[in-house]
C-alpha cells in the first residue's frame, strides 16, 4: 500500500515537534487503532456498536482478543520480540479476555498466534494503515507549515474536542476535519439565515408558518431564501389558501404556482380560440365561394383562378408549408380539414390538375395565424 512518508521522514518530522504535540499524535494514533480493532471485531461478530458508546463499553461486549497497547522501539530499533522470537520495532500487546492473559505479538504474527482469522486481521491492519496515513498527512502539513485558522469557526457549537485540542497545540488539521468544519459552518449559516428570515415575518405569518408540516416549512424557507415570491394572481382567479398566504406575505408553494399557471394557460387558450372563431366567421363567406367555385369547376371572368405551376408554388411556399407540416397536430378541427384539402390540391397540381391559388393563400394565411407561424413573402 502506498505511503505518504517513509519511516525515516516520519521520525525526522516527529523529532521537530514539541513534547505535547508528539504525545498528542502518538496517543491519538494509538486510540484510533484500539477503536479500529474493536470495530472490526464487532463487525465480524455481528455486534451492533452505537456511536455514543465509549471504547470501554464496546470492549465489554467483546469476549475475545483485544488490543491493549502498541509499543514502539523507535526508528531503526527492534527492541521488542514476538512470542515466536522475531525481533520487532512495534509490539502489539493483546489480551485474551476469556483466559485473562496478555501477549506481545508482531503484526505479521497476529493471526498465527491467536484464533483470529487471517481475513479479520487483514481488515484490522488495513484500518491501521489508514490511521498511519492520516498521521502522515498531519506530519506532511507540519513540514509544509500548513496550519489551520480556527477563528472563523469559533462561533460553531459542538466543534469536536479533538479538533480544538489539535489546533491549540499548533498542529494542522486533516482535510477530512476541515471538510467537517466547513459542513458544520454551512449548516450553521443556513440555520442563522433561516432564523433571520423567520424573525422578519409578521406575527400571524410566523404563527401560520409554525403550524405547517416540516416539508412545507422547508419548501417555504427555500423560497424565502431565494426570494421566490409571487405577489399577484390573474384577474378572476380564486383560491382561498393562496389568498391567505398572499395576505400573510408568505411565498406560494409549487402546487399553488402550478394552479395559477394552469389557470393562465386556460385563459390564454380560451382567448386564442375566441380570436380563431372570430377570424373563421369573418372569412367564412369568401371560403365558401372558393369551395363552390372549385367544386363546380367554373372559372368566371370576374374572379379568375390564378394560374400557378407546381414548381413555382414549391419555390414560393415550401418554407411555410414545412412549418405547418411540423405543427399540424396543433391545428383546429376546421383548419385541419382545410390543411388536408390543401395537400390534395397540391397533389392535383403536381399531376397537372387545376389549382385555386387565391383559395390556397387564404387558407394558408388562416392556418399560419392559428399556429403562430411566420408567413412567407408571397402570402402577404
Ligand atoms: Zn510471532
Amino acid at each position: 500500500m502506498a505511503k505518504i512518508l517513509t519511516e525515516r521522514e516520519v521520525s525526522e518530522i516527529m523529532s521537530q515537534l514539541s513534547v505535547e504535540q508528539r504525545k498528542f499524535i502518538l496517543e491519538n494514533s494509538k486510540q484510533s487503532k484500539k477503536a479500529k480493532w474493536l470495530e472490526v471485531l464487532a463487525i465480524f461478530k455481528g455486534i451492533d456498536i452505537q456511536n455514543t458508546m465509549t471504547l470501554e463499553e464496546v470492549e465489554s461486549y467483546i469476549d475475545d482478543w483485544v488490543l491493549v497497547d502498541i509499543l514502539d522501539s523507535g526508528y531503526g530499533n527492534k527492541n521488542y520480540q514476538c512470542e515466536c522470537g522475531n525481533p520487532l520495532r512495534y509490539q502489539y500487546i493483546v489480551m485474551n479476555k476469556k483466559k485473562q492473559m496478555t501477549f506481545g505479538f508482531g503484526k505479521t504474527c497476529l493471526s498465527n498466534h491467536t484464533n483470529l482469522s487471517t481475513e479479520l486481521v487483514k481488515d484490522i491492519l488495513n484500518g491501521f494503515h489508514k490511521i498511519d496515513l492520516e498521521r502522515d498527512e498531519i506530519l506532511l502539513k507540519v513540514f509544509k507549515g500548513e496550519l489551520f485558522n480556527l477563528k472563523p469557526y469559533l462561533n460553531l457549537e459542538n466543534i469536536p474536542q479533538v479538533i480544538i485540542e489539535q489546533v491549540n497545540l499548533g498542529l494542522p488539521l486533516l482535510n477530512k476535519q476541515i471538510y467537517q468544519l466547513e459542513e458544520m459552518k454551512q449548516e450553521y449559516d443556513k440555520r442563522k439565515c433561516h432564523e433571520r428570515i423567520l424573525d422578519g415575518l409578521k406575527s400571524e405569518a410566523r404563527l401560520a408558518f409554525e403550524g405547517f408540516p416540516k416539508p412545507v416549512q422547508q419548501e417555504m424557507l427555500r423560497k424565502m431564501v431565494n426570494n421566490e415570491y409571487i405577489r399577484n394572481v390573474p384577474t378572476g382567479f380564486q383560491d382561498d389558501e393562496i389568498e391567505w398566504l398572499l395576505s400573510l406575505g408568505l411565498p406560494l408553494l409549487e402546487k399553488h404556482q402550478r394552479k395559477i399557471f394552469t389557470y393562465y394557460q386556460k385563459q390564454k387558450l380560451e382567448k386564442e380560440m375566441q380570436q380563431q372563431l372570430e377570424l373563421e366567421e369573418y372569412y367564412a363567406p369568401y371560403r365558401e365561394k372558393n369551395i363552390t367555385r372549385i367544386n363546380s369547376g367554373i372559372a368566371t371572368h370576374i374572379s379568375p383562378i390564378s394560374v400557378i405551376d407546381y414548381q413555382t408554388l414549391k419555390e414560393r411556399h415550401s418554407t411555410t408549408l414545412k412549418a405547418i407540416h411540423a405543427h399540424q397536430d396543433r391545428l383546429s378541427t376546421g383548419n385541419k380539414k382545410e390543411w388536408e384539402r390543401i395537400i390534395s390540391m397540391i397533389r392535383q397540381l403536381k399531376e397537372g390538375g387545376e389549382f385555386d391559388y387565391s383559395s390556397f393563400k387564404l387558407n394558408i394565411n388562416m392556418i399560419c395565424f392559428q399556429l403562430h407561424i411566420e408567413r412567407d413573402y408571397y402570402l402577404y
